[in-house]
């Protein structure tokens, strides 16, 4: 049988691999574990394996595990990587350090809103829909340097970059042009904006190599590190975010 553990490694292994293809630092790639649908005993197993970053697309099931693992809470960082309904937004905001997903203005401005003052700011990632994909979420391409501009001006939230979730490309050469074409937006904002923009969330299990030749900087990965998700449609998880997007 093979751990949680030895599975950290192995998907360790497949970025350090990639970023030397890339002739990237593997400093300058981080690992966020999507602990979706797997219990708190799972997320423990990979903070003792040295994971700190964990992602969940449910708000409900994430705010549970976070409660559980309180005892960990200031080692670790939450990402909500889910859709984000308006009525979610406020335990997200209070509980989470990052949401991914934000592709509307009204959603970034009641995160800020709702961020408590005590904490840092909420960390953000606008969510682009970058190949125009059936999954509704997500910002058009020509409409991120409008909403970025916005968000950028919210004191309790601080924008970090793009997310995309592509579609699944017939191979690896489409899959980093759809990367780069992220890549390619993500440096006109940080030139229109004056802003650092340090982060591209992009890159799953299938595709972090991909991801990662097109300077993808967190790649979000569920299944090659905790197995395969058994989920029946109208299981008791709340959607956390919202609803899952195809995945
Ligand atoms: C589930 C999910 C992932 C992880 O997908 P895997 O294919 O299991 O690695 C990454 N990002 C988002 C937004 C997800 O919902």
């Amino acid at each position: 049988m093979t751990t949680t553990s030895e599975q950290l490694q192995q998907v360790c292994a497949r970025i350090e691999k990639a970023c030397t293809v890339a002739g990237r630092d593997p400093a300058t790639v981080r690992l966020l574990a999507v602990s979706k649908t797997f219990g708190p005993e799972v997320v423990r197993e990979a903070v003792a394996a040295g994971q700190r970053a964990f992602g969940e697309n449910y708000v409900q099931e994430g705010l549970d595990k976070i409660a559980t693992l309180i005892d960990l809470r200031s080692q670790l960082e939450w990402h909500c990587i889910g859709p984000l309904q308006s009525n979610k937004t406020r335990p997200v905001a209070e509980q989470f350090d990052w949401v991914h997903t934000v592709d509307r203005l009204k959603i970034a401005q009641r995160l800020s809103q709702q961020r408590p003052a005590a904490l840092p700011p909420l960390q953000v990632c606008l969510q682009v829909n970058i190949d125009g994909g059936p999954n509704k979420s997500g910002v058009a391409p020509d409409e991120a340097l409008a909403l970025a501009r916005e968000m950028a001006a919210l004191p309790q939230i601080m924008l970090r970059g793009l997310m995309a979730i592509p579609e699944p490309q017939p191979d690896a050469a489409a899959e980093r042009a759809v990367f780069g074409r992220v890549a390619a937006l993500a440096a006109r904002l940080r030139d229109a904006l004056g802003l650092p923009l340090d982060t591209l969330s992009m890159g799953m299990s299938a595709d972090l190599e991909s991801a990662i030749a097109a300077g993808s900087t967190m790649v979000r990965v569920g299944t090659a590190i905790f197995g395969g998700r058994a989920r029946a449609s109208g299981t008791a998880l709340a959607p956390i975010c919202g609803q899952i997007t195809g995945i």
